[in-house]
């Protein structure tokens, strides 16, 4: 059975205190530990420390949002995947669109930066997703299957199944419009099928698929409510304690 995944995405938002705070408040307002893992993915400034609080919450875990694909050397300013394991993250994003987007990150060096993580045990969350133009023009279902193909088809299925995979359409990213349910499935239910042809239909059955974009209280237990979409990658509503135990909670 794959599980179901909250994982909230504070981007560049809080600094230490804000932050640890921010944790703090969150755990006060969790369920106890039950079926819904949830994965903070905060900034590497606060990894050590967010890490620290979650200790002794078997289902909660600690994100990095980016890493250098190379194990160590000249590359002044980046942190390597050991590092972030070094000080507690567990998973890291790979591929958010603002990457993608702002630093020219592509298929293939993603691909890289998931064998770094996996070498280094960090779970990846892939995120994956279409501009809005793709959309229009009705071929997100190739372009999406595409990021899917150009930078984890080269894993084997054992490695495949240590990944977890985020559809986020850029459009609905920030700007409060959210796929419908039935256009998060109908997206979800394509990656399963890609998914299925490349690693057989166990390891595609047992890859969690989350949804990212604008999920908030009010929709996410709809969108979570669809047979392939198994949680939720969240930011803004994930900057506010309430409002994330509230999508915790809506599984
Ligand atoms: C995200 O940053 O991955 C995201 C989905 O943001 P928001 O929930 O604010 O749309």
């Amino acid at each position: 059975m794959r599980k179901h995944i909250a994982a909230g995405n504070w981007k560049m938002n809080t600094d230490l205190h804000s932050g640890t705070q921010l944790a703090k408040d969150l755990l006060d307002q969790l369920p106890a530990p039950g079926d819904t893992v949830v994965i903070l993915s905060v900034p590497a400034t606060h990894l050590h420390a967010v890490a620290q609080i979650v200790q002794g919450r078997p289902d909660v875990h600690v994100a990095a949002q980016n890493f250098h694909q190379e194990a160590k050397g000249a590359y002044t300013g980046e942190i390597s995947a050991d590092m972030l394991k070094a000080v507690g993250a567990t998973h890291v994003l790979i591929g958010h669109s603002e990457r993608r987007e702002y630093f020219h990150e592509d298929n293939a060096l993603l691909a890289k930066k998931v064998d770094a993580a996996l070498a280094a045990g960090i779970t990846p969350i892939f995120c994956c997703g279409e501009a809005l133009a793709i959309r229009e023009a009705g071929t997100q279902n190739d372009y999406v299957g595409n990021q899917l193909k150009e930078s984890l088809f080269h894993l084997s299925a054992e490695d495949f199944g240590k990944v977890i995979v985020a559809y986020e359409p850029i459009w609905a990213i920030g700007t409060g419009k959210t796929a419908s349910p039935e256009q998060a499935q109908e997206m979800h239910r394509h990656l399963r099928s890609v998914l299925a042809n490349q690693f057989g239909q166990t390891a595609a059955n047992n890859c969690s698929i989350l949804y990212g974009g604008s999920v908030k209280p009010a929709n996410a237990k709809e969108i979570f409510g669809q047979p392939d979409v198994d949680g939720g990658l969240v930011g803004g509503a994930s900057l506010k304690a309430d409002s994330f135990a509230a999508i915790v909670q809506s599984f």
